[in-house]
C-alpha cells in the first residue's frame, strides 16, 4: 500500500494535473480513480482526447479495491475474465485473486497508459451544476477550487459508501468497531473477543480470517445467504509460460470463463429448474461443512438461491465447527459499554465489533450533490428510486453520464464486461460532442421513461424480485442496482449510440476556444 501511494505522489513533469490551469475548460471531468475511472481514462487516451481529469477522494488508485484491505479480500470472478479485455495479464497467481494482486493491476494499468498524470488525488468532488447556457458542468471539489469540463463522468460505482447500522448504544461501546471497509490494520485481533456483524460477501471473506486470531469470534447473522463451493486453485508455471507466449490461448481461456458464466443466466428467472438445482448443490454444501445440525439449520436460507448474490467460500462453513466461534441468528436489540444484547435478551461481551454490513447501494451518488437543467435536484429525480438509460443518461442532466449506474450490477457474470460496453459508449458520446461542436446532449424524456418501463418489467420475472431482500433493492422494493438480462444483450444495446434518442443541441454562436468559453463562464456565473 505504501509502495503505491509513494507513487501517486511522485512528481511527474508532464502531469497533466500539475500543469493544469483552471483558466481551461476540461473535455472531460471523472468522478474516482476505481476500476471504471481507468478503463474511461485509458480509452480517451486511446482516442487521443488528453484535455481529462480524474477527481479522486482519496490519495491512490483502486477504488472498491483500495478501500476494502480486510484480511480475505478476493474477487469471487475468475482474474482471467475481472481484467480488463485490452490488458490481459498472464501471470495471475490463482484463479481468483486477492485484493492486493488486484490492486497491483490496476496501479499498475493506471501507470502504463500514463493515467496517473490526470489524477487530482485527496480531492472529493461536493456539487456539481449544470450551466445550461454554455453546455458545461461547474464543479466544486473538496479543496475549495472550481472545475468546468464539458462532459462530467461518474466512476462512483454502487458499493462505495458504508453502511454501519445506527444500532442503540453504539456511541457507548468502550471497544474498537470499524467497518470491514475501512479496516483498523492497526488493531491486533490476537485472543480478543470480536464480534462481527453481517454474513454477506465481504464477511464470509474475513470471517475464517478473523477467526486465526480471536480469542473468541461471535457472528451475528440477520440472515444467511447461499454459499457454494469456491472452484479455486494456484496457476502452474507452465501455465503461466503457455498463456504469456501464446496470448491467444489465453484469450480462448477468458472467453470460455465468459461463456461458463453468461450460461448460468437462466439460473436467475424465478422458478428456474436449475435453480432449484442449485438449491439441492448449496443445502448439500451447508450439510456436508457444518457439524452441529442446530448451526447448519440456522445457515440455511429461506428464500430461492440467488434472490441475493450467490456467495462462493470453502473456508466459511468450516469456521463454525470450531470452538472458540459461535453463531447468533438473532437480532441485535441494543450496545452496551462491552457487549451486544440481542431481541431475546442475552448478552455476548465484546472487545471489539466489526461491521461487514454491507455499503449505502441504493443511495446513488451520494453524498455528491448534482444540479441539472433549471437547477433540478439529481436526488429529487430519484425519490421513489434511482434510474437512467442504459444505466448511464438522465434526461434533465445534459452531458452527464454514469459508470456502473442504476440497473447495470450483475449476479451471473463480471462487472469489467459492463463496464467496457459503458466506456465505449461515454467515448463515442464525448467524440461527438467534442468533433460537432455540441453545446449539450440529452437523453429524451420518454426514451428514458420507457426504457426504465420495461427494465421493471423485466425484472419482475428474476429470482431478485422474490421474497428476500437485498441491497439490490431500495426501501420500498424496487430493484434500483441489478440488469435483468445477459450481458450479451446490454452489449448489443450499448455497442452504438442511437442519437435519435438524444436531443443534440448546437452551438448558435461562434465556436470559442476553451480558453474563451472558461472566461465567458466565468462572466456568466
Ligand atoms: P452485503 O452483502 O450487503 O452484506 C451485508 C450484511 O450485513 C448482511 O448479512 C446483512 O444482513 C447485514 N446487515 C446489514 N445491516 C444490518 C443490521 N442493521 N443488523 C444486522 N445485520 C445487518 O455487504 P457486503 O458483504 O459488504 O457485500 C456487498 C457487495 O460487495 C457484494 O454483494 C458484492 O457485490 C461486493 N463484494 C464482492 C466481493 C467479490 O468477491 N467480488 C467481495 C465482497 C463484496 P441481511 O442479509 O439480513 O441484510
Amino acid at each position: 500500500m505504501a509502495k503505491q501511494t509513494k507513487r501517486d505522489t511522485f512528481k511527474d513533469p508532464n502531469s497533466f494535473v500539475q500543469n493544469f490551469s483552471t483558466d481551461k475548460l476540461l473535455d472531460v471531468a471523472i468522478i474516482g480513480a476505481g476500476f471504471s475511472a481507468i478503463c474511461l481514462a485509458i480509452q480517451l487516451r486511446q482516442s487521443r482526447i488528453e484535455n481529462f481529469a480524474l477527481f479522486e477522494k482519496t490519495d491512490s488508485v483502486g477504488g472498491t479495491w483500495h478501500d476494502n484491505t480486510y484480511p480475505g479480500a478476493a474477487c469471487d470472478v475468475p482474474s482471467h475474465l475481472y481484467s480488463f479485455s485490452f490488458e490481459m495479464r498472464h501471470n495471475w497467481p490463482k484463479r481468483f485473486s486477492g485484493q492486493p494482486e488486484i490492486l497491483e493491476y490496476l496501479n499498475e494499468c493506471a501507470t502504463k497508459y500514463l493515467v496517473r498524470r490526470h489524477i487530482f488525488f485527496n480531492t472529493e468532488i461536493v456539487e456539481a451544476r449544470f450551466e445550461e447556457e454554455q453546455g458545461v458542468w461547474q464543479i466544486q471539489t473538496s479543496t475549495g477550487k472550481t472545475y468546468f469540463a464539458k462532459v462530467l463522468v461518474s466512476g462512483m460505482g454502487q458499493l462505495n459508501m458504508p453502511n454501519t447500522p445506527a444500532i442503540p448504544g453504539l456511541d457507548h461501546f468502550q471497544g474498537e468497531h470499524f467497518h470491514s471497509a475501512r479496516w483498523n490494520h492497526q488493531l491486533d485481533l490476537k485472543g480478543k473477543k470480536v464480534a462481527i456483524v453481517g454474513t454477506g460477501a465481504s464477511a464470509i471473506q474475513f470471517v475464517p480470517e478473523v477467526a486465526k486470531q480471536a480469542g473468541e469470534l461471535t457472528v451475528f447473522q440477520r440472515s444467511a445467504n447461499w454459499i457454494v463451493p469456491k472452484p479455486d486453485r494456484e496457476y502452474s508455471a507452465r501455465e503461466i509460460w503457455v498463456y504469456e507466449h501464446f496470448p491467444l490461448l489465453q484469450k480462448l481461456y477468458r472467453t470460455l470463463i465468459y461463456f461458463q458464466m453468461e450460461v448460468s443466466h437462466p439460473i436467475l428467472h424465478q422458478g428456474n429448474r436449475l435453480g432449484k438445482l442449485a438449491e439441492r448443490f448449496a443445502r448439500w454444501n451447508i450439510r456436508r461443512q457444518v457439524t452441529d445440525p442446530d448451526v447448519a439449520a440456522a445457515l440455511t436460507p429461506d428464500y430461492p438461491v440467488g434472490c441475493r448474490r450467490v456467495l462462493i467460500s470453502n473456508d466459511y462453513y468450516p469456521t463454525f465447527n470450531l470452538p472458540h466461534v459461535s453463531l447468533v441468528a438473532d437480532n441485535i436489540e441494543q450496545i452496551q459499554e462491552n457487549k451486544i444484547i440481542t431481541d431475546n435478551n442475552t448478552e455476548y461481551e465484546a472487545d471489539v465489533i466489526i461491521f461487514g454490513t454491507g455499503f449505502k447501494s441504493t443511495e446513488f451518488l451520494t453524498p455528491v450533490e448534482f444540479y441539472g437543467k433549471s437547477a433540478h435536484k439529481l436526488n429529487d429525480h430519484w425519490q421513489s428510486g434511482a434510474e437512467a438509460y442504459l444505466g448511464m443518461t438522465v434526461s434533465d442532466f445534459p452531458n452527464f453520464f454514469m459508470m456502473y449506474g442504476p440497473n447495470t450490477n450483475l449476479g451471473h457474470n463480471s462487472i469489467i464486461f459492463m463496464f467496457e460496453c459503458q466506456v465505449r459508449y461515454i467515448v463515442q458520446a464525448v467524440k461527438k460532442l467534442l468533433s460537432e461542436h455540441l453545446v449539450s446532449m440529452e437523453v429524451r424524456q420518454e426514451i428514458m421513461n420507457a426504457y426504465n418501463r420495461e427494465i421493471q418489467q423485466d425484472l419482475t420475472e428474476t429470482v431478485w424480485a422474490a421474497n428476500c431482500h437485498s441491497w439490490y433493492k431500495n426501501d420500498s422494493g424496487k430493484i434500483t442496482n441489478n440488469w435483468p438480462h445477459t450481458t450479451l444483450d446490454y452489449w448489443m444495446r450499448t455497442r452504438q449510440p442511437n442519437w435519435t434518442e438524444y436531443i443534440l443541441k448546437s452551438a448558435s454562436a461562434k465556436h470559442t476556444t476553451p480558453a474563451e468559453d472558461r472566461s465567458a463562464i466565468r462572466e456568466a456565473s
